[in-house]
């Protein structure tokens, strides 16, 4: 058996979680390449020049550069292209040109050359051709070129690398180019052709404006370097990889004696979306001058220096920029180098007992049943569903205002467009034109008047096809009466706009406690929204039945008898009419649990009485479906000497957005979560959902878990600040112990399974020591930028969803006559890993190998009524219900099976086939005694909980605000796991998940409520480079989930979130430590996400409360 090296048990030993024996090794010949295609393939190299044609639009594929330019010649408009990659438009088919020169295909372009004086690098050679190409450089006469190979080593990712040019780099015009500053100072030439001979074009801020229309660039020549030639790049962005500069510099010096010449360019994107002028890179002539009359650089923040970046950067000028050039400049002779280890990971997990048959695969780290399917592409998701006969597709509308009234609304010349066949709308809901994720219904589907957010879907054009569609929705003409937008938190309050009720809790359990306390403070914190960002967009497509008024959706849903019943309650059919059905989910967390495509599609559908399929493409995704909600959070914390809460009240305020979603019950939660991994005896909190004017927020991992664990270790830490003592100590003295009542519902904590992970993720990063060795660190004067932090924290979570009445779940397990069964049942695989749990539960009961067993979807089907899958409850809920099935036919299966112990499996099934056993069996499991009453705060919120603590490193880098997380330790209480590998995976992913949230992915509002970050290249998440370089998750050993779980395993998709707060404590600490170092009071607050430009801020001294809101409420233009 193969085996995957990367899991580890106890005693180190491998323990395989796939077969990689059994791995096709694909060969070209394997490929099913037409006849056709082969053909054009092997007479590429002799052809001239392959045009491509399609509706009229043209691409060429010259091979020589005459050819090209005669093209050109030939079709005056045709532009130009190497990679295709430089340009925001380039995926819009409408907009984009009707004739296109490739250039890929000319070999002459594809050339390096060497000159005596220079070297010329072809138009066609890519950023990984250079990078390959310029290996052995000349490091005096080869200065500006290796700074070039060693940048465009760094720009995006491998596959831009690998398709996109240098030269179309500087073409691209704009001012996140990284290559054109150093191009610049390197005073290098476009080599240019456009039929009428040649001529040399100074590379240079807007350079791209002196060529005319039919220029072909044939190459950039790079002039060679002196000895006293210095050439510097700095680049600052979001983040490390994959992202444009926020600011970039490159600097040409001469560092003689006499400084004769200096070359200074600044570019980037400013704040990204905020404020980004579009402005090109520029040449920094103040700070050239001031650079050239000084010997030595600049050794300081002088005030000339500041006063004259200010110039040069005119408006773009800001606090950050400034400082960030400034620092830049005092770098610029300093080589900073962080020693990057190489990735490592650890994962270790309890053995399989012994005694355990080899096919029962229960506790076992299987992999996820479609994990090769969803690699290789195989997996179907719900757009990868073939179409249907005489499918439509559904374009949506979306509006453009916040708070206004639909003045006119005019479809005519869209319907003209060829292919177009209807406008959906209000009008054409025949039921209820309300929805809702919770609660009684108060959304609309459409809107018929009023339209409530930007982003708003009005509308949706249903054409033949996506193009035809997208024109059309450009022709629908809407004109609005508009009213002022209220968007944030903020302006609620003042205003005290709720949605719902307030939760509120108060217990006081210590009156002694409550009166030793010695020292108090207040604070408040802020924390921004989330997006989902699932791989897999919102989708659905309706198929209406011939007959009856059926219909069939398959949704892209967690709920699937949520949309059952809304699109039932909008057709005004009974739910009996309705079928959903899930394969699988691209990812959900939490997003995924309202129905509004379905919903669309399923109108349409019944109007039009033909399939109608809606795929949100990722921006519609973006502006029209809900995110995490943000929280501004206001404490009052009482402590005594030993840094014990005696008492808290804490008071937040959450912006719901405009209808109310899930924003009730979440507030709800958060005030239940706002104790993270501690016990506070006496705690008042409340938590009030905002109404504003922004598409209502919903469900995220967590719900309420990291933003109550932002607020609560932000207290410990201050507390830790005031007391000087290491937080780690005051975690302690606070955390969550056996017999603990919490400061809501009734249950009592049953173990000490907290404390058990506390000192076992003590041990395992051992921690102690390691604080010292990053004080050593932070003291030693050579690391006088360079601070690392270390932090602690504890997590406690309980998995469940609010109502009683839906802690229910059912399975419905078939055998077959050759012995194959089938198990179904109501959860959905949003991608956790539930339907191979599922699989390894019925193997277990059934004690039957899991290869025999299959599922192929949920369906409302098979099995009614589903709870929705969210909560962490979703193995719980139905793994209950098939083990309750299992049973049963366990039980019917037992007079054969212990007549004949050696029976084969097949054979016993037929025997009991012939003898009538019913072979089918329905499990509803409705046992959970989770009850919570909010109001009176009594029942119970747990049946168990799931604990864990992370330790996470960071290093941060003071004068940037860059920070690495060098290793994080986590210890899990999963109790007994059902599968280490998935429930691993799950920790992993949640704690990368929940690092983005807090450090970099910004989500940014303008005035009117747009959201302006609408896709990936402006909403940042985490990369791979950004996860802890060592990353190692323990699950504790000899944990059994005592009440209500599915073979004594805990729910975990979402616990682990609320450990990535570890990354902001531990940042906290080295931006405390470099304060602390110029002077500047350790203690700072600071809205999350800590990102780079926020740690940059911190360190320098930069963060008021002023500037956080001027910060947050920048206008900006889209870039
Ligand atoms: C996800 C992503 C991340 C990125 N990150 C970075 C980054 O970190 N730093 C950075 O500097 N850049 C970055 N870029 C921009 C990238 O460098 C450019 O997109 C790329 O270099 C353009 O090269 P191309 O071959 O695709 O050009 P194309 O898109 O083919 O062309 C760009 C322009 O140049 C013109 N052109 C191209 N070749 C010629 C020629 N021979 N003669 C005349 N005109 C020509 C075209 O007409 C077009 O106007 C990023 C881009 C993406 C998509």
């Amino acid at each position: 058996m193969g085996k995957n090296p990367q899991k580890f048990d106890a005693t180190n030993e491998e323990v395989a979680t796939y077969d990689v024996s059994k791995f096709k090794d694909l060969k070209p010949e394997d490929l099913s390449i037409s006849e056709s295609t082969k053909k054009i393939l092997n007479n590429v190299e002799k052809m001239k020049c392959i045009t491509f044609q399609s509706d009229g639009k043209k691409w060429f594929y010259p091979t020589t550069v005459d050819e090209a330019l005669s093209l050109s010649k030939q079709f005056p408009k045709a532009v130009f292209r190497q990679g295709g990659t430089g340009g925001y438009k380039k995926f819009d088919y409408d907009d984009s040109p009707m004739e296109v020169i490739f250039l890929t295909s000319i070999p002459s372009l594809k050339v390096i050359t060497t000159k005596a004086d220079g070297v010329l690098i072809g138009a066609g050679v890519t950023y990984t051709e250079l990078v390959e190409g310029l290996h052995h450089l000349d490091p005096v006469k080869h200065k500006a070129v290796k700074v070039l190979r060693d940048n465009a080593a760094k720009i995006a990712s491998v596959q831009l690398r690998n398709i996109a040019t240098l030269v179309g780099g500087v073409l691209w015009g704009h001012p996140g180019s990284d290559m054109l500053p150093i191009l610049t100072v390197a005073e290098a030439v476009l080599i240019v052709e456009n039929g009428d001979g040649h001529r040399q074009v100074s590379v240079g801020p807007g350079v791209n404006r002196k060529l005319k229309h039919g220029d072909l660039v044939v190459g950039v020549f790079i002039p060679n370097n002196t000895v006293n030639d210095i050439i510097v790049f700095c680049k600052q962005a979001r983040r490390k990889t994959v992202e444009l500069a926020v600011v970039n510099m490159a600097l040409y010096t001469n560092f003689t004696n006499n400084i004769k010449k200096t070359i200074i360019v600044i570019g980037g994107i400013d704040l990204a979306v905020k404020q980004c002028t579009l402005q090109d890179s520029s040449r920094a002539l103040n700070l050239e001058k001031l650079f050239t009359s000084k010997k030595s650089g600049f050794a300081d923040n002088s005030a000339a220096l500041l006063e004259a970046i200010k110039t040069d950067l005119g408006l773009k000028a800001d606090q950050y920029k400034i400082g960030i050039i400034a620092e830049m400049l005092n770098d610029i002779m300093v080589s900073k180098k962080t020693v990057l280890n190489k990735p490592s990971a650890h994962q270790l997990f309890e053995k399989v007992n012994s005694s355990q048959s080899s096919v029962d695969p229960i506790t076992r780290p299987i992999a996820h049943l479609s994990a090769a399917e969803q690699c290789t592409g195989e997996a179907q998701f719900t757009d990868d569903i073939p179409n249907f006969v005489g499918e439509l597709k559904l374009v949506p509308i979306h509006s453009t205002m916040a708070n206004a009234k639909i003045v006119k609304l005019c479809t005519k010349d869209a319907m003209l467009v060829p292919g177009v066949v209807a406008w959906i709308s209000a009008e054409d809901i025949p039921g209820l034109n309300m929805y809702a994720n919770a609660g009684p219904p108060d959304t609309p589907i459409l809107p018929k008047e009023d339209v409530n957010f930007h982003g708003m879907i009005i509308g949706a054009i249903a054409a033949e096809t996506i193009e035809a569609g997208k024109e059309a929705v450009k022709l629908v003409k809407i004109t609005y009466k508009s009213n002022p937008a209220l968007v944030t938190i903020a302006e609620a309050v003042e205003k005290d706009i709720c949605i719902g009720d307030k939760s509120f809790i108060e217990r006081n359990q210590d009156e002694t406690l409550q009166k030793s306390s010695t020292h108090s403070f207040d604070g408040k914190i802020k924390l921004g929204g989330q997006f989902h960002i699932y791989m897999e967009p919102q989708s659905a497509i309706a198929v209406p039945g011939t007959e009856k008024n059926e219909l069939i959706i398959y949704a892209a849903t967690q709920n699937a008898t949520g949309v059952q019943s809304a699109v039932a309650s909008a057709l005004s059919i009974p739910m009996n009419k309705v079928i959903v059905k899930i394969r699988r989910l691209g990812g959900a967390f939490g997003g995924k649990e309202g129905s509004l495509p379905s919903l669309i599609a399923a109108v349409a559908a019944k109007k039009l009485m033909r399939p109608c399929r809606m795929i949100f493409e990722r921006t519609s995704d973006l502006i029209a479906m809900g995110h995490r909600h943000e929280v501004h959070a206001g404490y009052n914390v009482n402590f005594n000497d030993s840094g014990k809460i005696t008492s808290a009240k804490i008071e937040c305020d959450v912006n719901a957005g405009s209808f109310r979603d899930v924003s009730v019950v979440w507030s709800m939660f958060l005030a239940m979560r706002l104790d993270a991994g501690y016990t506070i005896k006496n705690f008042n909190v409340s938590a009030n959902p905002r109404k504003t004017d922004l598409k209502s927020n919903t469900a995220f991992r967590g719900f309420g878990g990291p933003e109550g664990t932002c607020v609560m270790e932000e207290c410990i830490e201050r507390i830790a600040h005031l007391t000087g003592k290491d937080p780690a100590l005051v975690r302690r003295e606070n955390l969550t112990r056996e017999g603990d009542l919490l400061h809501q519902g009734e249950g009592i904590i049953c173990d000490d399974n907290l404390l058990k992970c506390w000192e076992q993720c003590l041990d395992q990063s051992n921690y102690f020591e390691m604080r010292k060795e990053v004080e050593n660190f932070n003291n030693d004067p050579a690391n006088k930028k360079i601070k690392r932090g270390i932090s602690i924290i504890p997590c406690k979570f309980t998995p469940f969803i609010p109502a009683k009445f839906r802690s229910q779940g059912s399975a419905y397990v078939r055998i077959y006559i050759d012995g194959s069964i089938l198990v179904s049942h109501g959860g959905v695989e949003v991608g956790q890993g539930l339907h191979t749990k599922m699989l390894q539960v019925a193997s277990t009961v059934l004690q039957v190998p899991i290869e025999k067993i299959h599922l192929v979807e949920t369906s409302t089907e098979t099995n009614v009524n589903a709870t929705t899958t969210a909560g962490s409850t979703a193995t719980d809920l139905n793994g209950h219900a098939v083990v309750l099935a299992c049973e049963e036919l366990v039980e019917k299966l037992a007079p054969i099976r212990d007549a004949n112990p050696n029976m084969p499996w097949e054979k016993v099934i037929f025997l009991a086939y012939f003898q009538r056993i019913q072979l089918s069996a329905f499990g509803f499991y409705n046992r959970s005694q989770v009850d919570y009453n909010i109001k009176e705060n009594t029942g119970v919120t747990f049946n168990y909980l799931t604990n864990g603590v992370a330790c996470s490193i960071v290093e941060v880098d003071c004068s940037t605000g860059y920070h690495q997380v060098l290793k994080t330790d986590i210890v899990m209480d999963v109790g007994q796991s059902l599968n280490p590998a998935i429930d691993i995976g799950q920790i992993e992913g949640a704690f990368v998940q929940g690092y983005g949230y807090v450090t970099m992915e910004e989500l940014i509002h303008g005035k009117e409520g747009e959201i302006a970050t609408v896709n990936v290249s402006t909403y940042k998440v985490p990369t791979i480079s950004d996860i802890p370089q060592e990353f190692n998750v323990t699950l504790l050993r000899n944990s059994r989930a005592k009440k209500e779980a599915v073979f004594s395993s805990k729910g975990i998709g979402e616990p682990p979130i609320n450990l990535s707060i570890s990354v902001v404590t531990a940042i906290r600490h080295a931006v405390a430590s470099y304060r602390k170092s110029c002077n500047l009071d350790p203690w700072f607050q600071m809205r999350i996400p800590f990102t780079t430009e926020r740690i940059f801020r911190a360190c320098h001294g930069l963060i008021s409360d002023e500037e956080e809101n001027i910060l947050s409420n920048k206008p900006y233009t889209h870039v």
